[in-house]
């Protein structure tokens, strides 16, 4: 990925600017049209990798700036899905959403992101990362009126995603990320078929594959469910072993003011572990201090070279000058455990 001890990285969106889509807001409509449009997510995907580059990000991402949601957005340019047929149905068992409906088989008929994902490396000569919806959360993120197996369609979605992932691999991307937080509520399929077709998804790949694991954004039916789980949060617990023994390279969960226990990384020893430092549930700036403080923590059950500071999640509802501070934060936080290791070398070399 990276020669750089604990390479920064973020998890994934960051705020779009207000010409471009409302802030602030979730799934927020497009401010621009047609050839406008087109022309604004370029532009704001390049105003995200500066940001990147500035703060010093060691793994650069395109902040999703032409995305208007992580999983829809990819749904919505493929056969099969009739996205003028919308259905509310209940997210993660948590919140509804108004989602696309599957109304046939369904099919890539052309590169969804590719030319997003040239167009990011051409802005920089950093790794660069790219995410993409897990098979899993994907189903759990529309209507099915043609398969009615959750299990079949997560099969279909699965051979789409490696489809899309070789090609993005071929346009320069390092790293290939897929978000699944369903792996967080629905373990008797995560362990039946959910990892089998993650890795699906991922067959073949050379570059390094992630799966983002989370409790979401911090959005207000988050929040209220991270409140139901009391006082340690254990679901990792699941997913992990079965990550461990996984075709999967690194694993991204939370950890920074989360609940969950930070002993369960144990679980996935010789995975990589992307570290959620930074809580994007609230706008409070980390300060260096914190971020260093967490990351060392994890130490005892990840070994440093393959630690990887990031993000809880994905940042799109923070106000922007909020996210861009937390950037600045993990890299300081990281700098300072990195220096601190540089220090202890001699010791452990000894
Ligand atoms: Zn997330």
């Amino acid at each position: 990925m990276t020669d750089t001890l604990l390479p920064t990285s973020i998890v994934g969106s960051l705020p779009k600017p207000s010409w471009l889509a409302k802030p602030e807001v979730l799934w927020s409509p497009w401010e621009l049209t047609g050839d406008t449009l087109a022309e604004g997510k370029r532009d704001a995907l390049r105003a995200a990798v500066q940001e990147q580059h500035r703060r010093g990000l060691d793994i650069v991402s395109d902040g999703e700036q032409t995305r208007q949601h992580f999983v829809t957005t990819f749904i919505e340019h493929l056969e099969g899905v009739d996205f003028e047929q919308r259905e509310t149905v209940r997210i993660r068992d948590r919140y509804d959403a108004s989602v696309p409906t599957v109304v046939g088989a369904v099919s890539r008929r052309k590169p969804v992101f590719v030319d997003d994902a040239a167009f990011l490396r051409g802005q920089t000569d950093r790794p660069i990362k790219w995410a993409l919806p897990g098979p899993m959360t994907m189903i759990d993120t529309l209507s099915d009126r043609h398969y009615r197996s959750r299990e079949k369609l997560a099969w279909e979605f699965a051979t789409i995603l490696n489809q899309e992932a070789r090609e993005l691999e071929a346009a320069g991307v390092d790293i290939i990320q897929f978000d699944e937080p369903a792996f967080n509520v629905f373990f008797d399929e995560m362990t039946d078929w959910g990892i089998a077709t993650l890795e699906r998804a991922a067959e073949g790949l050379r570059a390094e594959t992630v799966v983002h694991i989370c409790y979401g954004y911090g959005i207000p039916a988050n929040n209220d469910w991270k409140a139901t789980l009391g006082a340690e949060w254990r679901q990792y617990e699941q997913s992990f072993p079965l990550l461990q023994r996984s075709a999967i390279d690194a694993v991204s969960l939370e950890s920074h003011h989360s609940h969950v226990p930070l002993e369960l990384i144990e679980l996935i020893r010789g995975k990589k572990v992307m570290l959620g430092a930074i809580d994007v549930a609230r706008n409070e700036i980390e300060t260096p201090d914190e971020v260093a403080d967490t990351l060392r923590r994890a130490l005892q059950f990840v070994d440093a070279d393959k630690l990887i500071p990031s993000t809880n999640c994905g940042m799109a509802p923070l106000p922007r000058t909020v996210a861009s501070d937390k950037l600045g934060a993990l890299v300081a936080g990281a700098a300072l455990l990195r220096a601190e290791l540089a220090g202890a070398d001699p010791a452990v070399a000894g």
